[in-house]
């Protein structure tokens, strides 16, 4: 009976799967089933043989695994512990042992059940590795990555996309839904559903989650935040998502960015579209690309009728050749030009415009575009043929003028000399034989014929001061004033008049001009002297880039309502019988000064005296010596008192 049984047991041990073994109390194999040479690649036989072979096969850092386990007097856990096999591969055991005891309660030895877990064990290992791979890439994924399950509720979400949204947990945020917390609308809803991948982009107020508190966590983040979200169904079956998989990237720097420049574009339209300024885009095929508003309403037409067409037919063809060479003609290096023309309007009429052209480029410096910006110059255009007319009229005029008056004053002279001769003659040949009226009028004639030569001669000097302009050289003032003291000596000298100067500068002038304007302004000074002896002084002193002379005397002064009109011809305040003249000099003085690029004015007043003041401007002036020592100011006043009465300054003589 009992060898029965034990036959049935050994034909099920011989045949198990698994490796089955008895070891003796000491520990000797008494039985292997023959399984352990699938499981360890040794015969039954080699363990029977050899006691101690399987704890030799057992792989080095194993063993104490295996020892302890042995050691143990009951049953305990499945352990597991590798071999290594003759091919010199190992295998992976699990090992389930118990000791085994007779019905008297002896120990009998071990009973070893053993199975192959090798390829169960390296499928954990690829498993597990694979899971780290993907955690790993679910961690340090620059992109927030969300899982959702198949109800929509968040299970993951990793390190990027929590603090994305300022979390610190994922314990706060996870079952937070899909299709709640994201902007989806329900046609993306259904896509979703359908297993299609949507994009969509949200926009978190973090102030009002704060304020609401409608989450039950608390962000960190502050301000707006927005963000692209990818999400994508996870489909295992084709009927309905596993679950879900979002991508999130936080857009917020782009989107403000993108925000700022649509505001910076809406002002920059405004100002396009509002301003009066037409504006102009074209291809370099010369197909319209834009037209701002004020170029539509100009020429009445709709963008749509303009862009994609070319503006030539709206130039008039005599002066499209000159844009087309002035376009042709832009480059890097010249990349703008400005042209007048003239524009057909739709109704026909033509009127002028100023355009200004320029190219824009790409990276090669290749021309992409033109741009114009123009306006509607014709009345501006007609003014200036007006006054082009004007001046032209005027400058005609002006030179029949000074022909006229010279040529007048010229042939004037001719029968007033004879006129004036003839009076001479007249008294001199019947003097004493015609009665005292005849005697008077003859005087009066010759009076009159005189008066009128000097008339004459100041006429034509004004007429032809500037006429025959000479080109301006340096001349040192102290020099010509000299000249014309020395041609007023007479009058000096009778007058006992004393004039004195400072240091003058060198100037840019004519030497002849400045010597009649000197001339004529201390020959005022003497023939309107007071009761006084006449005192005059010449001064000049830097004023910016010109020289400021003056005159000053101690006559008889002038009213200064008169200041004025003194300068202009004819304009005297006396009658020739108080003071010689004929209201010339002035005229002339103004005129030579205003042709030195200066002005002349006086300040007087009656009994006090009067100063000249004129300018000359001073244009890249060699200074002399002595200007250049004194730098601006060239002042060195002469007391009148030491050549009082002389009337002439020791420079002169
Ligand atoms: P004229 O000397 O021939 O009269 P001007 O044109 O030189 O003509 O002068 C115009 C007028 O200005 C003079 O008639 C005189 O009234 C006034 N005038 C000019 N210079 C002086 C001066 N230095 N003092 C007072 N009056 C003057």
């Amino acid at each position: 009976m009992l060898r029965k049984s034990e036959t049935k047991y050994r034909i099920v041990a011989d045949n198990a799967y698994g490796w089955e073994f008895w070891l003796s109390p000491e520990g000797k194999f008494l039985y292997s089933s023959p399984s352990c040479k699938r499981v360890t690649g040794y015969d039954a036989g080699e363990f029977l043989a050899d006691p101690d072979l399987l704890n030799r096969i057992i792989h080095p850092d194993d063993r104490s695994i295996f020892l302890s386990h042995h050691d143990k007097s009951a049953a305990e856990d499945e352990i597991e512990f590798r071999i290594m096999r003759p091919d010199g591969t190992h295998s992976w055991i699990g090992h389930m042992c118990q000791p085994i005891f007779d019905e008297d309660g002896q120990f009998l030895g071990r009973r070893g059940s053993n199975r192959d877990v090798t390829l169960w064990k390296q499928t954990g290992e690829l498993l597990r590795e694979s899971e780290e791979k993907f955690r790993h890439i679910f961690e340090q994924s620059p992109i927030g990555i969300g899982i959702y399950n198949q109800r929509g509720e968040l299970i993951d979400l990793n390190e990027v996309a929590l603090k994305m949204l300022g979390m610190s947990n994922l314990s706060e945020v996870r079952g937070l839904k899909l299709f709640d917390s994201l902007n989806i609308s329900d046609d993306q809803k259904k896509r979703l559903l359908k297993g299609e991948r949507i994009v969509t982009e949200i926009k978190y107020d973090f102030e009002k989650i704060k304020r609401l508190n409608c989450y039950k966590y608390k962000t960190t983040k502050s301000g707006v935040g927005y963000f692209a979200v990818l999400i994508t169904p996870l489909l295992q079956k084709p009927q309905l998502p596993d679950g879900y998989l979002t991508h999130m990237q936080d857009v917020t720097d782009r989107k403000q960015a993108e925000n700022a420049l649509r505001a910076s574009e809406a002002r920059y339209r405004a100002i396009v579209e509002d301003q009066t300024e037409f504006i102009c885009r074209w291809l370099p095929n010369g197909a319209i690309t834009y037209v701002n508003e004020a170029l539509c309403r100009y020429i009445d037409k709709n963008r749509d009728e303009l862009i994609g067409f070319s503006f030539m037919p709206f130039i008039p063809e005599e002066d499209q050749q000159e844009i087309k060479r002035n376009l042709d003609s832009i480059s890097w290096e010249k990349q703008v030009f400005t042209l007048e023309h003239r524009v057909i309007l739709p109704t026909g009429e033509i009127r002028w415009h100023e355009w200004t052209d320029r190219a824009v480029f790409d990276g090669q410096r290749r021309i992409i575009e033109f741009q114009a910006t123009g306006r509607d110059i014709t009345e501006r255009k007609k003014a200036e043929e007006e006054l082009k007319r004007t001046s032209d009229e005027l400058r005609r005029s002006n030179a029949d003028l000074k022909e006229f008056a010279y040529v007048a004053s010229h042939d004037l002279k001719e029968p007033l000399f004879v006129i004036s001769s003839f009076a001479k003659l007249l008294a001199k040949r019947y003097k004493g034989r015609l009665d005292t009226n005849a005697e008077n009028f003859i005087a009066y004639i010759a009076n009159g014929a005189q008066k009128m030569q000097e008339l004459i001669k100041d006429l034509l000097e004004y007429s032809q001061v500037g006429t025959k302009r000479k080109a301006f050289k340096p001349v040192e003032c102290s020099l010509i004033l000299s000249k014309a003291i020395s041609d007023l000596q007479v009058a000096i000298e009778e007058s006992g008049a004393a004039v004195t100067h400072d240091n003058l500068p060198t100037v840019m002038a004519d030497a002849t001009q400045l010597n009649s304007l000197f001339q004529n302004l201390i020959g005022n000074a003497i023939k309107f002297r007071s009761a006084e002896t006449p005192r005059i002084h010449i001064s000049a002193e830097r004023n910016g880039d010109e020289w400021l002379f003056s005159v000053r005397d101690n006559g008889i002064g002038i009213n200064p309502e008169f200041a004025d009109r003194i300068f202009n011809v004819f304009q005297r305040l006396y009658t020739s019988e108080e003071y010689p003249g004929t209201g010339i000099g002035l005229a002339i003085c103004k005129k030579i000064v205003e042709l030195h690029g200066g002005r002349i004015w006086v300040k007087s007043g009656i009994g006090k005296g009067s100063t000249f003041y004129f300018t000359v401007c001073d244009t890249g002036v060699t200074l002399c010596a002595l200007d250049r020592r004194q730098k601006h100011r060239v002042k060195q006043e002469i007391p009148f008192d030491v050549y009082h009465g002389n009337g002439i300054s020791p420079q002169m003589r």
